[in-house]
Protein backbone atom coordinates (compact mmCIF):
# COMPACT_ATOMS: atom_id res chain seq x y z
CA UNK A 1 0.00 0.00 0.00
CA UNK A 2 3.06 2.14 1.43
CA UNK A 3 4.00 2.42 -2.44
CA UNK A 4 1.01 2.91 -4.25
CA UNK A 5 1.56 6.93 -2.38
CA UNK A 6 4.96 6.65 -3.66
CA UNK A 7 5.76 9.08 -5.87
CA UNK A 8 6.61 7.87 -8.68
CA UNK A 9 3.06 6.34 -9.06
CA UNK A 10 1.93 9.46 -9.33
CA UNK A 11 0.44 10.71 -12.67
CA UNK A 12 2.92 13.64 -13.48
CA UNK A 13 0.62 16.61 -13.91
CA UNK A 14 -1.22 16.18 -10.59
CA UNK A 15 1.83 16.23 -9.04
CA UNK A 16 2.82 19.33 -10.73
CA UNK A 17 -0.42 20.81 -9.95
CA UNK A 18 -0.34 19.84 -5.95
CA UNK A 19 2.94 21.16 -5.72
CA UNK A 20 2.02 25.05 -7.46
CA UNK A 21 -0.85 25.31 -5.74
CA UNK A 22 0.74 24.21 -2.40
CA UNK A 23 3.42 26.72 -3.43
CA UNK A 24 1.12 29.59 -4.24
CA UNK A 25 -1.03 29.22 -0.86
CA UNK A 26 2.48 28.94 1.06
CA UNK A 27 5.14 31.19 0.25
CA UNK A 28 5.14 33.88 1.36
CA UNK A 29 5.49 37.48 -0.90
CA UNK A 30 8.38 39.50 0.61
CA UNK A 31 8.66 42.55 -1.87
CA UNK A 32 11.83 43.58 -0.10
CA UNK A 33 13.35 40.13 -1.67
CA UNK A 34 12.72 41.00 -5.45
CA UNK A 35 12.89 44.45 -5.12
CA UNK A 36 15.48 46.40 -7.23
CA UNK A 37 17.74 49.46 -5.97
CA UNK A 38 17.28 52.53 -7.44
CA UNK A 39 18.67 55.67 -6.95
CA UNK A 40 16.95 59.43 -7.63
CA UNK A 41 18.92 62.39 -7.99
CA UNK A 42 18.05 65.84 -8.25
CA UNK A 43 20.29 67.42 -10.90
CA UNK A 44 20.72 71.21 -10.28
CA UNK A 45 23.20 72.23 -6.57
CA UNK A 46 23.50 68.43 -6.61
CA UNK A 47 25.53 67.61 -10.54
CA UNK A 48 25.40 70.51 -11.51
CA UNK A 49 25.46 74.22 -10.90
CA UNK A 50 22.18 76.26 -10.03
CA UNK A 51 21.37 76.86 -14.25
CA UNK A 52 19.79 80.57 -13.77
CA UNK A 53 22.09 81.78 -11.31
CA UNK A 54 25.14 80.73 -13.55
CA UNK A 55 23.80 81.93 -16.52
CA UNK A 56 22.84 85.35 -15.32
CA UNK A 57 26.25 85.31 -14.03
CA UNK A 58 27.86 84.51 -17.05
CA UNK A 59 25.54 86.85 -19.12
CA UNK A 60 26.00 89.62 -16.68
CA UNK A 61 22.01 89.70 -16.87
CA UNK A 62 20.93 90.52 -13.24
CA UNK A 63 17.36 90.27 -13.77
CA UNK A 64 17.61 86.23 -14.34
CA UNK A 65 19.18 85.92 -10.69
CA UNK A 66 15.56 85.44 -9.23
CA UNK A 67 14.29 82.28 -7.92
CA UNK A 68 11.14 81.01 -7.15
CA UNK A 69 12.16 82.75 -3.19
CA UNK A 70 11.87 85.98 -4.67
CA UNK A 71 8.76 84.76 -7.04
CA UNK A 72 7.19 81.85 -5.73
CA UNK A 73 4.54 81.26 -8.57
CA UNK A 74 6.65 79.27 -11.33
CA UNK A 75 4.84 80.08 -13.74
CA UNK A 76 5.09 84.06 -13.51
CA UNK A 77 8.98 82.99 -12.81
CA UNK A 78 9.25 81.16 -16.55
CA UNK A 79 7.43 84.08 -18.25
CA UNK A 80 9.75 86.61 -16.92
CA UNK A 81 12.83 84.57 -17.31
CA UNK A 82 11.24 83.72 -21.16
CA UNK A 83 10.43 87.51 -21.88
CA UNK A 84 14.57 88.61 -20.32
CA UNK A 85 15.92 86.07 -22.70
CA UNK A 86 14.38 87.25 -25.56
CA UNK A 87 14.65 91.16 -24.94
CA UNK A 88 18.37 89.96 -25.07
CA UNK A 89 18.37 88.11 -27.85
CA UNK A 90 19.51 84.86 -26.31
CA UNK A 91 18.11 81.79 -28.29
CA UNK A 92 18.43 77.99 -27.72
CA UNK A 93 22.14 77.52 -29.12
CA UNK A 94 23.34 80.55 -27.35
CA UNK A 95 21.71 79.07 -23.55
CA UNK A 96 22.92 76.04 -24.37
CA UNK A 97 26.41 77.45 -25.09
CA UNK A 98 26.72 79.49 -22.14
CA UNK A 99 25.40 76.22 -20.06
CA UNK A 100 27.79 73.95 -21.80
CA UNK A 101 30.65 76.07 -20.71
CA UNK A 102 29.62 75.83 -17.16
CA UNK A 103 30.27 72.19 -16.41
CA UNK A 104 29.11 69.41 -13.88
CA UNK A 105 29.88 70.22 -10.09
CA UNK A 106 33.78 68.84 -9.67
CA UNK A 107 33.48 65.05 -8.92
CA UNK A 108 30.22 64.99 -9.96
CA UNK A 109 31.10 62.46 -13.06
CA UNK A 110 33.25 59.77 -11.28
CA UNK A 111 30.15 60.37 -8.32
CA UNK A 112 27.99 58.82 -10.94
CA UNK A 113 29.78 56.77 -12.66
CA UNK A 114 30.52 54.68 -9.18
CA UNK A 115 26.66 55.22 -8.70
CA UNK A 116 25.75 53.73 -12.13
CA UNK A 117 28.02 50.72 -11.43
CA UNK A 118 25.68 49.59 -8.61
CA UNK A 119 22.77 51.24 -8.77
CA UNK A 120 19.77 52.10 -11.13
CA UNK A 121 20.02 56.13 -11.47
CA UNK A 122 17.06 58.40 -12.59
CA UNK A 123 17.40 61.55 -12.20
CA UNK A 124 14.88 64.02 -11.83
CA UNK A 125 14.86 67.74 -12.05
CA UNK A 126 12.31 70.26 -12.51
CA UNK A 127 14.86 71.76 -15.42
CA UNK A 128 13.66 71.22 -18.99
CA UNK A 129 15.61 68.85 -21.84
CA UNK A 130 16.60 71.94 -23.94
CA UNK A 131 18.91 73.07 -21.12
CA UNK A 132 20.31 69.60 -19.38
CA UNK A 133 21.43 68.84 -22.20
CA UNK A 134 24.91 70.14 -22.60
CA UNK A 135 24.85 68.80 -18.81
CA UNK A 136 24.05 65.05 -19.78
CA UNK A 137 26.68 65.03 -22.11
CA UNK A 138 29.05 65.49 -20.07
CA UNK A 139 27.57 63.55 -17.77
CA UNK A 140 27.58 60.45 -20.27
CA UNK A 141 23.86 60.67 -20.54
CA UNK A 142 22.10 59.55 -17.24
CA UNK A 143 18.47 58.93 -17.95
CA UNK A 144 16.69 62.48 -17.03
CA UNK A 145 12.89 63.10 -16.67
CA UNK A 146 11.95 66.59 -16.92
CA UNK A 147 10.13 68.76 -18.51
CA UNK A 148 9.98 70.56 -22.24
CA UNK A 149 10.32 73.74 -23.77
CA UNK A 150 9.06 75.11 -27.30
CA UNK A 151 11.13 76.35 -29.70
CA UNK A 152 10.85 77.80 -33.15
CA UNK A 153 12.63 77.44 -35.70
CA UNK A 154 15.01 80.91 -35.33
CA UNK A 155 16.10 78.54 -31.95
CA UNK A 156 13.77 81.30 -29.74
CA UNK A 157 11.95 79.45 -26.91
CA UNK A 158 8.43 80.50 -27.42
CA UNK A 159 6.61 78.49 -24.04
CA UNK A 160 7.70 75.95 -22.01
CA UNK A 161 5.24 72.80 -20.49
CA UNK A 162 5.40 71.18 -16.94
CA UNK A 163 4.97 67.56 -17.49
CA UNK A 164 3.32 67.02 -14.49
CA UNK A 165 2.55 68.75 -11.07
CA UNK A 166 4.96 67.12 -8.22
CA UNK A 167 6.65 65.58 -10.89
CA UNK A 168 9.70 63.98 -8.70
CA UNK A 169 7.27 62.87 -6.00
CA UNK A 170 4.63 61.03 -8.46
CA UNK A 171 8.01 59.68 -10.28
CA UNK A 172 8.75 58.08 -6.83
CA UNK A 173 5.26 56.37 -6.56
CA UNK A 174 5.46 55.30 -9.94
CA UNK A 175 8.52 53.41 -9.69
CA UNK A 176 7.63 52.29 -6.41
CA UNK A 177 4.74 50.75 -8.83
CA UNK A 178 7.25 48.98 -10.77
CA UNK A 179 8.44 46.95 -7.36
CA UNK A 180 11.87 49.58 -7.02
CA UNK A 181 13.09 50.30 -3.77
CA UNK A 182 14.28 53.89 -3.89
CA UNK A 183 17.13 56.45 -2.42
CA UNK A 184 16.65 59.52 -3.26
CA UNK A 185 19.15 62.71 -2.63
CA UNK A 186 18.25 66.45 -3.53
CA UNK A 187 19.43 69.88 -2.13
CA UNK A 188 16.12 72.00 -1.99
CA UNK A 189 12.47 72.35 -1.01
CA UNK A 190 11.16 71.28 -4.47
CA UNK A 191 13.33 67.79 -3.65
CA UNK A 192 11.40 67.58 -0.35
CA UNK A 193 7.97 65.40 -1.26
CA UNK A 194 10.57 63.38 -3.42
CA UNK A 195 12.89 62.39 -0.24
CA UNK A 196 9.48 62.05 2.10
CA UNK A 197 8.56 59.43 -0.76
CA UNK A 198 11.55 57.30 -1.08
CA UNK A 199 12.36 54.29 1.20
CA UNK A 200 15.52 56.84 2.15
CA UNK A 201 15.76 60.26 1.73
CA UNK A 202 19.12 62.36 2.02
CA UNK A 203 19.62 66.36 1.82
CA UNK A 204 22.88 66.69 -0.45
CA UNK A 205 24.16 70.53 -0.45
CA UNK A 206 21.23 71.85 1.40
CA UNK A 207 21.75 75.02 2.29
CA UNK A 208 21.21 75.38 6.09
CA UNK A 209 17.21 76.60 6.20
CA UNK A 210 15.99 73.39 4.59
CA UNK A 211 18.48 71.31 6.68
CA UNK A 212 16.96 72.59 10.14
CA UNK A 213 13.14 72.18 7.95
CA UNK A 214 13.64 68.67 7.61
CA UNK A 215 15.60 67.18 10.11
CA UNK A 216 14.25 63.84 9.34
CA UNK A 217 16.61 63.63 6.56
CA UNK A 218 20.38 63.21 7.04
CA UNK A 219 22.23 65.59 5.35
CA UNK A 220 25.85 65.84 3.69
CA UNK A 221 27.61 68.30 1.71
CA UNK A 222 30.55 66.11 -0.12
CA UNK A 223 29.99 63.36 -2.98
CA UNK A 224 32.31 61.14 -0.41
CA UNK A 225 30.16 61.54 2.40
CA UNK A 226 26.80 60.99 -0.29
CA UNK A 227 28.01 58.09 -1.18
CA UNK A 228 28.41 56.76 2.65
CA UNK A 229 24.57 57.69 3.24
CA UNK A 230 23.48 56.13 -0.09
CA UNK A 231 25.49 52.70 0.91
CA UNK A 232 24.10 53.72 4.34
CA UNK A 233 20.35 53.09 2.54
CA UNK A 234 21.44 50.37 0.61
CA UNK A 235 20.06 46.61 1.87
CA UNK A 236 23.04 45.11 -0.07
CA UNK A 237 26.79 45.56 0.62
CA UNK A 238 28.01 47.93 -1.83
CA UNK A 239 31.87 49.07 -1.83
CA UNK A 240 32.75 52.70 -1.39
CA UNK A 241 35.14 52.63 -4.62
MG1 LIG B 1 18.36 71.34 -6.83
Amino acid sequence: MVATLAAENWPAGHIGRRLGRWLRLNTPVNIEDTAVEIVCLDLEGVLIPEIWINFAERTGIDALRATTRDIPDYDVLMKQRLKILDEHGYGLPDIQAVIDDMGPLEGALDFVNWLREHFQVIILSDTFYEFAKPMMRQLGWPTLLCHKLEVNAEGKITDYKLRQKDPKRMSVKALHGLNYRVIAAGDSYNDTTMLAEADAGILFHAPDNVIAEFPQFPSVQTFDALREEIVKASNRDIPLS
